[in-house]
Formats: C-alpha cells, sequence, structure tokens
C-alpha cells in the first residue's frame, strides 16, 4: 500500500468520502486521490515523495505558483500580531481600494470568506436591490454550494428549477431559472416569460466548471443589453477568472461591465477568501448602510488581507501576465499537436491563464458540446498523465491553470508526458 492509499482508508472513517470537497476523492477517474505533503513553484509533492507538475494549482488560486516567498513572508509577518480581531483594519481598505483600483466595475467591495459567500450575497443583494426573486443562471456554470445556485436545467432550453441536490428545498429551486451558455435566444426567452420577476443574472464571463468555455462575440454585451432593457442585476462571477484571464478579470478582457462581481480563490493569495462588490449605489444597500444583511466574523482577516494585497500587488507589476499567457498557449498548442500525432480527436480553448482540453474534433462553445466528449479517453489519459507526473483536475468538466512558475521548461516537460499518454490511449 502507498502512503496515499492508507491515509484515504483511514480518511474515509472520519470524513465523508474521505475528503472535504468531493472532487479531491478521484470518484470520476477512479484510483487513490494523492495526500499532498508539501508544494513548491508549480510542483506538488505527495506523502510518497512522488513530484507533480500541478495545473489544479488549488483550483485556481496559485496564480503565483505555490509556496510564493513574498505571500509567505507577510503571512509570518502580519500573525506576529494576532490571528483574528473581528474589528476593523487599514489592511482591508487596502484591499478594497486595491481590488477596486484593479477590476474596472468595483466602486465598492465587501470581504468574505469564499466564492460560495460571494455569489450568495450578491444574490441577496441583488434581490433585495431590485424587490424580485427570481435569478437566472447558466446550465454548468458553478458558482458555490448555496441553494439558489445548486440547480440545473432539465431538458429544454428553459426549466423552471430543478434542485440538482437533496437537501435545496422545491420552493427555492423555483426561483431559478436556468438556460443555455452562449445562447442569447435562450436568454431573450427567459426574460420574454419572467423577465420584470428577476432579479439577477449571474454568470461566469468565461466558464471554468464546463471544462474551459469562452463566450461568443457578443455573449455578454447582450446580457447587458438584457439586465439593462429590464432592471436586472447582471452580476460577473469572477471567482476563477478574476486576476487570471486578465489582471482586471473577464470584464476588462471582454469590456462588459457587470453591476457586481464576486471574486474569490485569487485574491486570497492561497488563503480562503471571497468578496464582492460593484456599483455604489447598490453596493450602500448593504448593512450596515442599507436593509440587506450580510457579515461575517472572520471576513476580512487580517492574515488573510496581508496574503491578499502581497498576492495582488505582484500581480500588478508591469508584464506579469506576459509569460503565462504564452506558456499556457503553448500548453494547448502542444497537446493538440500531440493528440494530432497519435490520432486522437481533440480540441482545446484557452483564456489567460486558464485552459481546456475536450477529447473531440469539435470546437467547444456549449455545455452540451463539453458533455459529450469521450470520457473513457480523458480518464486513460488522466491516469497516465499522472504516471508521468502531471498533476490535472481529476474530472473532464474541470479547466487547468498554470502559474508564473510554470516555465518553458516546465511545458515542454509537461508536451512530452502528453504525448507518450496520447500514445498509449486504446478507448
Ligand atoms: N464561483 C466559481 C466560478 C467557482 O469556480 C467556485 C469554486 O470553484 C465558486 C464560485 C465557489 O467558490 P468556493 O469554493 O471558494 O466557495
Amino acid at each position: 500500500m502507498t502512503n496515499s492509499e492508507t491515509l484515504f482508508a483511514r480518511a474515509q472513517l472520519t470524513i465523508p468520502g474521505g475528503v472535504n470537497s468531493p472532487v479531491r476523492a478521484f470518484k470520476a477517474v477512479g484510483g487513490t486521490p494523492r495526500f499532498i505533503a508539501r508544494a513548491d513553484g508549480p510542483y506538488m509533492f505527495d506523502v510518497d515523495n512522488n513530484r507533480y507538475i500541478d495545473y489544479i494549482n488549488s483550483w485556481g488560486p496559485m496564480v503565483l505558483g505555490h509556496n510564493n516567498q513574498a505571500i509567505r513572508e507577510a503571512v509570518i509577518k502580519a500573525s506576529e500580531n494576532g490571528l483574528s480581531y473581528g474589528a476593523p483594519t487599514e489592511a482591508e481598505i487596502q484591499m478594497a481600494e486595491l481590488v477596486s483600483s484593479i477590476v474596472p466595475s468595483m466602486e465598492m467591495v465587501r470581504m468574505v470568506n469564499s466564492g460560495t459567500e460571494a455569489t450568495m450575497s450578491a444574490i441577496r443583494l441583488a434581490r433585495g436591490y431590485t424587490g424580485r426573486d427570481k435569478l437566472l443562471k447558466f446550465e454548468g456554470c458553478y458558482h458555490g454550494h448555496a441553494d439558489s445556485l445548486l440547480v440545473k436545467a432539465g431538458s429544454g432550453a428553459l426549466t423552471l428549477g430543478v434542485p440538482s441536490s437533496p437537501g435545496v428545498p422545491d420552493d427555492v429551486a423555483k426561483h431559478t431559472l436556468t438556460v443555455d451558455f452562449n445562447n442569447i435566444d435562450s436568454v431573450k426567452q427567459a426574460f420574454v416569460e419572467h423577465g420584470h420577476d428577476i432579479a439577477c443574472i449571474i454568470v461566469e464571463p468565461v466558464a471554468g466548471n464546463m471544462n474551459c468555455i469562452l463566450p461568443v462575440p457578443g455573449f455578454l454585451e447582450g446580457l447587458r443589453t438584457i439586465c439593462d432593457e429590464y432592471g436586472a442585476v447582471l452580476i460577473f462571477d469572477e471567482v476563477m477568472t478574476g486576476f487570471r484571464v486578465s489582471l482586471g478579470g473577464a470584464q476588462e478582457r471582454f469590456n462588459v461591465m457587470p453591476d457586481l462581481t464576486c471574486l474569490g480563490k485569487v485574491i486570497g493569495g492561497g488563503m480562503p477568501v471571497g468578496a464582492f462588490g460593484g456599483k455604489r449605489e447598490i453596493l450602500t444597500h448593504i448593512a450596515p448602510t442599507g436593509p440587506v444583511y450580510q457579515a461575517g466574523t472572520l471576513s476580512g482577516n487580517p492574515i488573510a488581507m496581508a496574503a491578499g494585497l502581497c498576492a495582488l500587488t505582484q500581480l500588478k507589476a508591469e508584464g506579469f501576465y506576459d509569460s503565462i499567457f504564452k506558456n499556457t498557449q503553448a500548453i494547448a498548442d502542444g497537446f493538440q499537436q500531440m493528440a494530432d500525432k497519435n490520432g486522437i480527436a481533440l480540441s482545446t480553448n484557452v483564456a489567460g491563464s486558464m485552459f481546456g482540453i475536450f477529447f473531440t474534433d469539435e470546437k467547444v462553445t456549449s455545455y452540451k458540446q463539453a458533455t459529450s466528449v469521450n470520457q473513457a479517453q480523458f480518464n486513460q489519459f488522466y491516469h497516465s498523465m499522472l504516471s508521468e507526473g502531471v498533476y490535472m483536475a481529476p474530472a473532464s468538466y474541470e479547466a487547468g491553470f498554470v502559474s508564473k512558475m510554470h516555465t518553458s521548461d516546465v511545458v515542454d516537460a509537461t508536451i512530452t508526458a502528453a504525448d507518450k499518454s496520447f500514445a498509449r490511449i486504446t478507448a
């Protein structure tokens, strides 16, 4: 038995499924999750002393690479003054000022502890602000695990809330409308039927939870126009895309401004942090200035603020993203070439430092396409890459993340592993 196998067996006795977040259990691909001992730069090391080039990067946050020295030092320094006060600090102002200077549409910012809290709070604010109950989301977009957002579409373009988890009451789910990503007609139709009851549209401007799907030209602009027409709030969930597809997020990259933005992952530099914010006129409806309640014992935690401030300050350096974007494109191109060489149907998508590989020969722009890929080939490829020391997400519906530390030699090693792995596919 490997050390990971021993730990996994032990973990399952006291932790449901042995993990604290389901995808870590390797259910989709089978096998034993690797228990991690440490991480550095582009690498993670498991408890059996195997080294992996990491393309999960803690599911997005580690855009600077693992164990960034400056962040580590900032955390140690902050911790010398105590770990939590539950009272305001200057670091929170610095964070709000920095975020609003970086993310174009964010005039005001409220810190929370996770992406889920950010989306949940943004939706409550949108509902409180508009006085409407319904929200519109897209099939295949994930916004955390709050009740209203754990709802998916059934068949047909528009489904009136079917919960995707037991425990989500039908009475809650019925307020969530789900339509097709990249299909503006399905959005228009929903608004024709329910427009004056819809408080908000929430969207991942680049979808990163059905692999990696870019918005087709006009899609985000179309959402903006529809929200303006019906007085609904447009929420960009940039928990994944923020500080990743460009410094200012997808809104900067595609030049479409939402009313509210949700942030998480990168903003905490690896600590548990989220944030939501946007137009001053809407944010002033939050308590204590307004009636919409939202709070958090550890929100704006001084250690988390120190880590986040240090991370964002590094990202602001001139040309910071140039090499990451170049290397991300090189990874996608390399995968494509090796798949072609080995006669495997593959297509790729790239958005800044996010990428997706799809076992299909179609260019993927929809949830339907993303879920129709060759799963058996993905699983074989996944396990071969793992055995070659490349750690990719253990499910075909997850985006890949590249960090500043994935230099060209790391990229080359990844592509060599991909060549071997495509050659081994038999399905
Ligand atoms: N929104 C998006 C786009 C996400 O990708 C995630 C998590 O993966 C969340 C929200 C939820 O964030 P958290 O896991 O920090 O609660």
